[in-house]
């Protein structure tokens, strides 16, 4: 027998489980469409935080920020490639959604920073935990609350459009099985397509070969999908390598090390960039080094304020050593040059001022508690920044920007809030502030 929804929520990731959560709130009957054998998809693996300016927490701390200034950095960090419209209802939302999260359990009241900001914004939970994980079991105990419908190993093939709308999606099981749902509002949620190495390579050649960090389930299923109701893209070339991965097992090293006073050092034993830059521009420094991949340097300190810290030492990522000379011999590091480094930009920071390449942020205290502290890194695929187009009410857009009836999208699946860069922190915040919109929107649609 046929199935009839409200809403139907294709993804599992923070964007699905948002909006599944709104629409439910606003009354709808809703189901939410997984593909893989769990929830999270690739927001579970978020590390440094959720941007946000002007925010209850922010002004606890006497941080004085304005969304005037979160918008210019992250149009900066974009490079002025962003939909200035859907930018400005993003950094207008941010604080709410943050207060939105605080409503359903999920407090993320601990402050620190990324690069291309300069100012503390990115929030992250009150034990300094990597947020993917945090976020991710909170909206689920939500989930679990309102008893939504969650079937896993089940994607969706098709989204069906009759008579000028949608009319719901054909999914098929792990069994092969298929069948159709009906729904006047589907939400497209699946996120990006880090992990399909050949539709990155077709808009990237030269990224062949790159790592990714995503989780394999990033495949831009939802896109394509999408395309073939009408569905236009926008900057599906601009995809972001991030600078910090472990080239061995593909993690990523969050950028809350960096934030938390964390250096990067070439073989040779130099820092070589302001390592508070954005992430395309750290990655280009590193990929232009000799040996293509860097070294992240901290003390005690630092790994004390940063959980994930602990993390990488647990997964056998971290070298260590009492004293920087001994360090730089684990490394093949000349013990001199490094040595040097550590003591220069120590001066650096007792001064406030980065002489060599004019870091501003995150100058958090002089790197020298040992133990010492490396980590291995080097570029990989990381988010893309490009998707389908939306309105302000996260309507899924053709191209001639008319709405198409009933498609919905929100999170990593849509282009052009980030522009040609994404800076660390706001992919959590886009999910969260366009999943609660889609959720409401979707649902007012579908019970019109
Ligand atoms: P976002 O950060 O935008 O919320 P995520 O990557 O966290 O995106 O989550 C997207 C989820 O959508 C992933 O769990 C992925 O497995 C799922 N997904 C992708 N394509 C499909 C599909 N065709 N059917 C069902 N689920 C899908």
């Amino acid at each position: 027998a046929p199935q009839n929804y409200d809403v139907v929520i294709v993804g599992s990731g923070g964007a699905g489980l948002a909006a599944a959560i709104q629409a439910c709130d606003e009354g709808a009957r809703v189901v939410i469409i997984e593909k893989m054998p769990t929830i999270g998809g690739n927001t579970i693996k978020a590390s440094v935080g959720m941007n946000a300016a002007e925010t209850r927490y922010q002004k606890l701390r006497g941080i004085e920020d304005s969304k005037e200034l979160f918008y210019e950095e992250t149009l900066k960090g974009g490079k002025f490639k962003n939909n200035p419209v859907l930018l400005r209802e993003f950094v207008e939302l941010a604080p709410e959604a943050i207060d939105w999260l605080a409503d359903h359990g999920i407090e993320l009241n601990d402050i620190t920073i990324t690069g291309g900001m300069s100012i503390d914004r990115t929030h992250r939970p009150a034990d300094r935990s990597a947020v993917g994980g945090f976020l991710i079991s909170g909206l689920v105990k939500n989930i679990n609350k309102r008893n939504i419908e969650v079937l896993l190993e089940t994607s969706v093939a098709e989204i069906l459009y009759e008579n000028g709308a949608v009319a719901g999606v054909k999914v098929v099981d792990e069994y092969n099985d298929s069948r159709i749902l009906y729904a006047k509002s589907v939400i497209v949620a699946t996120g990006g397509f880090s992990a399909n190495r050949e539709m990155v390579v077709q808009y990237r050649p030269e990224l062949d070969g790159f790592v990714t960090t995503n989780h394999k389930g990033a495949t831009g299923s939802g896109i394509a999908m999408l395309q073939r109701i009408g569905a236009d893209t926008v900057d599906m070339g601009e995809i972001q390598i991030h600078p910090t991965v472990e080239q061995t097992t593909s993690y990523l090293i969050s950028e809350s090390i960096r934030g938390g006073g964390a250096i990067l050092v070439s073989q040779a034993g130099q820092r070589f960039f302001n390592e508070m830059e954005t992430r395309d521009k750290v990655s280009a420094e590193i990929i232009a080094l000799p040996e293509k991949s860097a070294w992240i340097i901290f003390d005690e300190q630092v790994r004390q304020n940063n959980k994930a810290a602990d993390e990488y030492i647990a997964k056998g990522f971290v070298n260590s050593a009492p004293t920087v000379q001994e360090l730089a011999v684990k490394l093949n590091m000349d013990q001199n040059a490094l040595k040097a480094t550590l003591d220069r930009y120590n001066q650096f920071v007792i001064k406030q001022k980065d002489e060599d390449f004019n870091r501003t942020t995150a100058l958090r205290h002089p790197l020298n508690e040992g133990p010492f502290y490396a980590i291995r890194i080097a570029p990989g695929v990381h988010h893309t920044m490009g998707g389908v187009t939306i309105n302000p009410d996260t309507a899924v857009l053709d191209s001639q920007k008319q709405v198409i009836n009933g498609a919905w999208a929100a999170g990593e699946v849509v282009g052009g809030i980030h522009g040609a860069n994404r800076i660390g922190g706001n992919a959590v915040a886009d999910i969260i502030i366009f999943g609660i919109l889609a959720g409401r929107n979707a649902a007012a649609f579908a019970r019109r």
